[in-house]
């Protein structure tokens, strides 16, 4: 076969554009935090993962500008070599303190922290990684760079644990799960895995990218609310959601960081994290530390978003944070909900399979403090417009099992299909 063939062959997504559902990169033409421009209209931005609202910061944006000013736009090589900066290292030094552990290391991005330092870390003889059935692609991706092949999934603590009876010594096994699910909004269990992890030895590695800058004191993250902070041995967190900017970061004990550091092929190969984005990351950290209002603001903005799109009948699956998902089942329904959306001045993103079990498509929204009460009313009032065209389901999602798992093509093969059906039904 060609080795092109998959992309000549691949139309999926002009299908969806040509039934005008179709919600990927919508191209932003400015932004001002809660609201964003699109195809020249106003829209009230409830898409993001800016949780605390920073990207428009006052003193974010001056922290980002100065840097561009010292120390230019780029740092043109690798830290290892060239383009180690000394603001890398304050922000190092102070994510560490502020999460208490000994040492951090920042990565250009999430995804490349995640998939280097699990690769890297499942590379040791005989490792064996147990995923959550949840996790984030980029630790998937991870494992699957790692040397060692064998992966384990696992649903929850209780399934976790029956795998975990078939040895006692699992020294050798790295557990790894996200903190909050991305798409739900859900919290992890941490302080059943450290009951596990007491219990079998195996070492904790935590994706916190939802949950860091949200939950526990000052935004320390879910391990912190679940007072099990001392025994994730690895944390992660990314810059791109609650720190405003760009990059990612792991904190562990020192001979991990110093492992890591030397050895991380994505850290080793890859170019530094830009001046301004650095600077920008460092100075969220100090804002999140010092502004206890913009926590204040962010769960109160949670309570009234969520207690209003329940009110209009929504199921938000039991989320407890700023990730507030519309539990809406169909694909189809939830590409439809999303484009009227827009169209009335909302911007809310759709969660498909294989982000969600199929059928169960939910359109994600998140609040941040920078939204007043008017921004959220208004997207209160476009979703009771679209209510009206499109009922809430009344069905409780945990009675709905997982349709049958599809691959990506072939849902789409299968929304077209609903599509047409419906069209030519005159729906
Ligand atoms: N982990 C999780 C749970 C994420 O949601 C993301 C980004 N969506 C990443 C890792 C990767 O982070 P980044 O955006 O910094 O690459």
């Amino acid at each position: 076969m060609d080795i092109f063939e998959p992309c000549y062959t691949y139309h999926e997504p002009d299908l969806v554009k040509a039934a005008g559902v179709y919600p990927f990169f919508r191209p932003i033409q400015s932004s001002d935090g809660p609201y964003v421009t699109v195809n020249g209209k106003q829209a009230v931005m409830l898409g993001s993962n800016n949780y605390l609202g920073l990207t428009h910061h006052p003193e974010v944006l001056k922290a980002a500008h100065d840097a561009l000013d010292r120390y230019g736009t780029g740092c043109t090589g690798s830290r290892f070599l060239n383009g180690n900066l000394d603001i890398h290292e304050t922000l190092e030094r102070e994510l560490a303190t502020f999460l208490g552990k000994p040492g951090a290391l920042v990565f250009s991005s999430g995804f490349l922290a995640n998939v280097g330092s699990v690769g890297l870390l499942g590379s040791a003889p005989d490792a064996v990684l147990f995923m959550a059935n949840e996790n984030h692609a980029s630790l998937i991706d991870g494992a699957r760079m790692a040397r060692s092949r064998r992966m384990r999934v696992f649903e929850d603590a209780k399934d976790l644990e029956r795998q975990l009876q078939k040895g006692h010594d699992w020294s050798h096994a790295l557990v790894l799960t996200d903190g909050v699910f991305s798409m739900t909004g859900r919290v992890a269990d941490l302080k059943s895995l450290v009951a596990l992890k007491k219990k079998y030895g195996f070492k904790l590695y935590v994706d916190d990218a939802h949950g860091l800058g949200v939950l526990g004191r000052q935004g320390r993250g879910a391990a912190d609310e679940q007072g099990v902070m001392a025994d994730v041995d690895v944390l992660f967190g990314t810059f791109s959601k609650s720190f405003a900017s760009l990059g990612g970061f792991v904190v562990a004990e020192a001979p991990i960081i110093n492992y890591l550091r030397h050895k991380t092929r994505t850290f080793i190969f890859s170019a530094a994290l830009p001046p301004a984005s650095t600077a920008a990351a460092l100075e969220a950290l100090r804002v999140m530390q010092r502004d206890e209002h913009l926590y204040t603001k962010l769960w109160a903005n949670v309570k009234f978003f969520r207690e209003g799109v329940e009110a209009l009948g929504y199921n938000t699956l039991g989320s407890t944070t700023p990730i507030i998902p519309l539990w809406v089942g169909s694909e189809t329904q939830c590409l439809r909900i999303c484009k009227e959306a827009l169209d009335l001045g909302l911007f809310a993103t759709p969660a498909l399979y294989p982000a969600v079990p199929p059928g169960h498509a939910v359109v994600r929204t998140s609040v941040t403090p920078a939204h007043d009460q008017v921004h959220l009313q208004k997207a209160l009032d476009v979703l009771a417009e679209i209510t009206k065209k499109y009922p809430v389901p009344t069905v409780d999602p945990a009675t709905v099992p997982p349709a049958r798992a599809m691959d990506l093509e072939q849902e789409l093969a299968v929304l077209m299909a609903e599509l047409a059906a419906k069209s030519a039904a005159g729906a």
